[in-house]
This record gives structure tokens, sequence and C-alpha cells, in this order.
């Protein structure tokens, strides 16, 4: 980590973080891949030593750190394991609309559990019918007396299938145009007429329980479950976006640097035709260019997480570093993997996993295509203000 871009407090920060994984994660990353054993344990120490919530008020039993040390802490993890970064930020997610939008009594009730990972928590936005067009969802939740009733069903909740907490999106006026009639709830687990069927088995972000059914039918929560105002969820879960975009973003950067590193050595060590195969420029200039991506990869998600610290708006600089780090990290794993030849194919090292976790990132949070839809739109509108402003 450069010093010109970073603080001494996060070099320190970095290293701490990437030590303790390097020391802690290992077997439960490989249970997780291998086994599909969700990390309850490593999160309730992460939760211990405050790299869970890392942004969040102290006072909630958050780290009292910023954005940059968030994400910071997912890159580090995520060194060791895509998916067990994303284990990490979903607590994040979910916590960052209670933290915002959340009452006094919601975030007492919930904050400082989420944060020791003692409660897990999944955000339901996707559903069978579509996650693109997410204003278009099809869940609904309408208010009987003192409780919302919610009807609908979800799919690919990341710790979905051993969550205690469901923060659910679902539609509360179907009158009016979607982004004006969206709401957003806490759905307890152990709540009459949640129906979890089926997990997913999926190439890559394996152990993370992903659920490919979950039916609320006519699940009844208490009234003052509603997060924030009625029909103010679209815009909560465009914010809440932006900031998981940003690491979503940090998380590819780790797993990127970690194949990078991996593959250089290999070079180093991996002889043909009687020298190191770093010595052929088809292979040293491979490892010049994965340099380069990661190098820009990291220069942009590090612009967005500083602009969001400083309280501006993010949303045009969040989709383009996840989108450019999703595009990138994948072309690195790649490569890494072909300049290691038949043995990255195998389990033998952990390339291969690095390669089919780092996959997900182009379509999760927003495939390749979404994150430019974003971009284009609001450089279209920065440019029609240029315009009107000369
Ligand atoms: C590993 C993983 C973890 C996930 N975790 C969660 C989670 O925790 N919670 C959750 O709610 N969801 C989660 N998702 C769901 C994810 O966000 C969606 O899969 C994603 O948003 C795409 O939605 P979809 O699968 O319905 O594809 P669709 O929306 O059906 O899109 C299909 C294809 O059409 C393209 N497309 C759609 N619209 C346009 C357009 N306007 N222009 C160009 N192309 C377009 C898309 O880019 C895509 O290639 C996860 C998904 C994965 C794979």
């Amino acid at each position: 980590m450069e010093s010109i871009f970073f603080s001494e407090k996060e070099q320190a920060y970095a290293s701490e973080v990437r030590e303790f994984m390097r020391l802690e994660a290992r077997p439960h990353v490989l249970a997780m891949d291998r086994e599909n054993k969700y990390p309850f344990e490593l999160l309730r120490k992460m939760g211990q030593r405050g790299y869970i919530g890392v942004r969040f008020p102290s006072g909630y039993g958050g780290g009292g750190l910023n954005m940059m040390h968030e994400a910071i802490a997912n890159e580090e993890t995520a060194a060791q394991s895509y998916a067990l970064a994303c284990a990490r930020s979903v607590p994040h997610h979910c916590a960052f609309i209670i933290a915002n939008y959340g009452s006094e009594e919601q975030k007492k009730k919930w904050l400082p559990g989420i944060f020791k990972a003692d409660i897990i928590t999944a955000e339901c936005i996707t559903e069978p019918t579509g996650g693109s067009d997410a204003a278009r969802m099809k869940s609904v939740a309408d208010r009987k007396r003192d409780c919302w009733v919610i009807k609908g069903e979800k799919r690919f909740q990341a710790s979905g299938a051993v969550a205690d907490l469901f923060i659910v999106f679902a539609m509360t006026n179907r009158d009016v145009h979607p982004t004006k009639g969206m709401s957003v709830f806490a759905v307890e687990k152990g709540t009459p007429n949640i129906v979890a069927m089926e997990e997913f088995d999926t190439l890559g972000w394996r152990g993370l329980r992903i659920v490919s059914e979950l039916i609320f039918d006519n699940t009844a929560i208490p009234a003052e479950n509603l997060i924030g105002e009625e029909n103010q969820g679209f815009p909560i879960l465009m914010d809440m976006l932006n900031s998981e975009r940003i690491l979503v973003a940090s998380g590819l950067l780790g797993t990127a640097r970690t194949c990078l590193e991996m593959a250089t050595a290999y070079t180093m060590e991996r002889e043909a035709f009687h020298r190191p195969i770093y010595k052929f420029e088809g292979v040293s200039f491979k490892v010049a260019e994965m340099a380069t991506r990661l190098e820009a990869a990291g220069l942009m998600r590090t612009k967005a997480a500083r602009m969001l610290d400083m309280g501006l708006d993010v949303t045009k600089i969040a989709a383009m570093a996840k989108g450019f780090a999703a595009e990138n990290s994948y072309w690195i794993a790649n490569e890494a993997l072909q300049v290691m030849g038949g043995i990255g194919y195998t389990t033998k090292h952990d390339m291969e996993r690095h390669f089919r976790d780092i996959r997900g990132g182009m379509v999760a949070v927003g495939t390749n295509e979404i994150m430019r839809l974003v971009v284009q739109r609001e450089h279209y509108k920065e440019f029609a203000q240029t315009i009107q402003s000369k």
C-alpha cells in the first residue's frame, strides 16, 4: 500500500488486518469452498477485533472508522478469499440501512449483534423474475392494523440460508412509479410463514449459503420493523448500493492482488527452455499488464472511497470502480491461471478458487452492463448540466 495515497494509520490498519487474515483465515476458507461450511466462528473472531462494521459508530459496537478503512478491511479479507470478504461485507450493507435510516430502537436492537456476528444478516432485493431492474420487483407489503404483511419470493441472498435477520425490499404502493412505492423491512428469523426452500450450488462464493428460493408467504411482521419512511425504499437502496459497490471493488482488488502475487512468484520459479519463464516476454508482459490493470482499479476504488468519506455523490465513480474492478480482476485471474500452466487449473493451488470467486463479481451487485448503464446516465446528466451552465 503506497504512502502517497494512504496515511500511516491506514497502512498500519491494512497490515494488521492482513496479518490476522494470514494467520486465521485459511482453514475456514477451505471449509467454505470444499464443504460449503459457513464461517460463523471466524466471523465472530473478526467481530471481536472490530473487522465487521468498521465504519459505523463505536456507540453501537462499530469500529468508529471511515469508508476507506472499511474498504481496506474488505480488500485484506478478500486477499484470502472473496467469499469470506462477502460474508464480512453483507453485514455492512444491512447495517448501513439500519444505521442511516433506522430508528434509535432499531439501531440499539440489531447493530451491536450484527457487528459481533451474533446476528447474521441477508439483503433481499433480487427475485426469480429479475435483479437488474430492481424497481420492478414483485414482492409486496401491505399494512394490516399493527403489522406489515409481506408476500413475495426472493432469490440469490448471500448468507440467506443461515440468516437471523433479513433486510427485505417490497412494494408498498402499486399506484405510483415503482421508485416511489418501495419500502424496506427487517424480518427476523422464526417469523411464521418464511419459507427457505433450497440453496444454490454455485461456481464460486461457496460456503456463503446463497438461497435459491426464499418465500415470504403472507409473513406478518410488527409495524415498527419498517426501516425509514414508508415508500422511501428505492432511494435507500440506491444509497446503500453505492457503498456496496465500493466494497465489492475492494474485495475484487484483494483477490486479484493475490492472483498477481502467485503468478509473479510462479513465473520466477518455473523453468522452461533452460530459463525461468518470466524471462520470456510472452509471460512477463502478461504480468506487467496484470500489475497495470490492478493499479488502475485500485486508484479508482480509492477515489470512490475518499469521495464517499468527504460526503460527495459517488454514484458514478462507485459504478465505474465496481465495473472496472470486476472486468479487470477477472482478466488478471484468467492470465494468472494461464502463466501457471496446468497446475493453475488444479486444486493444488488457490488460483482456481480465486478464479471461480472473481467471476461472480461481474454479476453480483449489478452486472457489468448495469454498471455501464449507471455510468452513462450520470455522464450524460453531468454533461447536460455543463452545457446549461455555459
Ligand atoms: C454470487 C451472487 C451473490 C448474490 N448476492 C445477492 C444478495 O445477497 N442479495 C440479492 O438480493 N441479490 C444477490 N445476487 C443477485 C444479483 O444481484 C443479480 O443476479 C444481478 O443483479 C443480476 O440480476 P439477474 O440475475 O436477475 O439477471 P437479469 O436482470 O435477468 O439480467 C440478465 C442479463 O441481462 C442483462 N441486462 C439486463 N438489463 C439490461 C440493460 N438495461 N442493458 C444491458 N443489459 C441488461 C444483464 O446485464 C444480464 O447479463 C447475487 C448474485 C450472485 C451471482
